[in-house]
């Protein structure tokens, strides 16, 4: 299914600017943009995958991951094919990079944003995740999935890498209550060379989208001499916290994938140093993902350091809220940032 992709602008050239994200494409007739999906056919840049999911799965929240979001709930979570990114170490690169890979092929089942809705509400969700390929590239979908999301008392997340332009920001903020955005690194070699982008829009993102009042967490998966020195984990800690000590970041494991073969799995003791190295540039609420540690990846309290939501087992599987009645610490009465119930 197709359809206007109306987040776009006719230039004097005859080409079309694509305004969702900041690959900024300009095309001609008949050319697709950097993602794959979308294409300007009969003087019109179409958004090729409205309404076709090629992943949907009810997960918790904390597998987005979203910590500080309505701790224990189910996100209803949908991506399709096709990403802006070209990440050499992509989890998801089976349906990301599948248009890409497949001669512009698209797949997956025909999902109506209202019946998006609909599931989520017969799965017991509480929100609408957009995620597993980057869900900018599907702006107009999410969008109306988002708008209908909203009207039916769900929230809305994105899962995203951050190159979000400012326009969409701005038509997203009324509808889109949580952000996960990865940083991917803190060097603009590292956008360039392994995913295809660059770190300046990612940043500008991530500051945007936080003086717009959504709620971020940030994701940085840590690869093995690829992102993983002192000084780049300290210049990210410090990017956030310079924004707000109170963004979570979760700290995530890398394991060899995609093209991304050469480098090692992340170990414990890496995460481990970042976590440090977060606590010391003043972060009030870190994680550490992709290993079994509850201890990083239950939430403390920042006032008087008790844990107040514990997280074990399978990531979401084992989660008690602790907060109290007004989502504070049941020990000092301090008032956690969130988007709580
Ligand atoms: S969403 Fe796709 S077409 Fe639009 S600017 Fe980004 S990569 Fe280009």
């Amino acid at each position: 299914m197709s359809h206007i992709a109306w987040l776009s602008k006719k230039l004097d050239s005859g080409k079309i600017l694509c305004q969702a994200c900041s690959q900024s494409c300009t095309l001609y007739e008949g050319e697709y943009g950097t993602c794959g999906v979308r294409k300007v056919e009969d003087g019109e840049l179409r958004l090729l995958v409205y309404g076709i999911a090629a992943a949907v799965n009810v997960d918790p929240v904390e597998k987005k991951p979203m910590f500080h979001f309505l701790p224990k709930s189910k996100a209803f979570s949908v991506g399709t094919v096709g990403c802006n990114f070209s990440c050499t170490f992509c989890q998801n690169y089976d349906i990301s990079q599948y248009p890409k890979e497949h001669n512009h092929e698209i797949i997956g089942r025909e999902l109506s944003p209202e019946r998006i809705v609909e599931m989520a509400i017969e799965h017991g969700c509480d929100s609408i995740a957009y995620t597993y390929n980057e869900p900018i590239v599907f702006f107009e979908y999410t969008y109306d999935t988002a708008k209908k999301a909203h009207q039916k008392g769900l929230k809305n997340i994105y899962v995203t890498s951050g190159y979000e332009t400012r326009k969409a920001l701005d038509l997203l903020e009324p509808y889109i209550d949580g952000m996960n955005i990865d940083i991917k690194s803190f060097s603009n070699d590292f956008y360039k060379e392994i995913c295809g982008a660059r770190l300046k829009p990612v940043l500008d993102a991530v500051t945007y989208a936080h003086e717009k009042g959504i709620w971020i967490e940030i994701t940085t998966l840590l690869i093995p001499g690829k992102n993983d020195s002192n000084e780049e984990i300290r210049s990210i800690a410090k990017f956030i916290a310079n924004l707000d000590i109170s963004i979570p970041w979760h700290l995530s494991a890398f394991y060899p994938t995609y093209k991304m073969l050469d480098a090692p799995r992340t170990p414990e003791s890496t995460l481990l140093r970042a976590y440090k190295i977060a606590q010391e540039e003043g972060l009030k609420y870190i994680y550490i993902g992709n290993v079994d540690n509850e201890d990083y990846e239950s939430t403390y309290c920042p006032n008087c350091q008790k844990r107040v939501i514990d997280r074990s087992g399978n990531i979401g599987q084992f989660v008690i809220n602790n907060l109290n009645e007004h989502n504070r610490c049941p020990h000092c009465g301090y008032a956690l940032q969130g988007v709580w119930r």
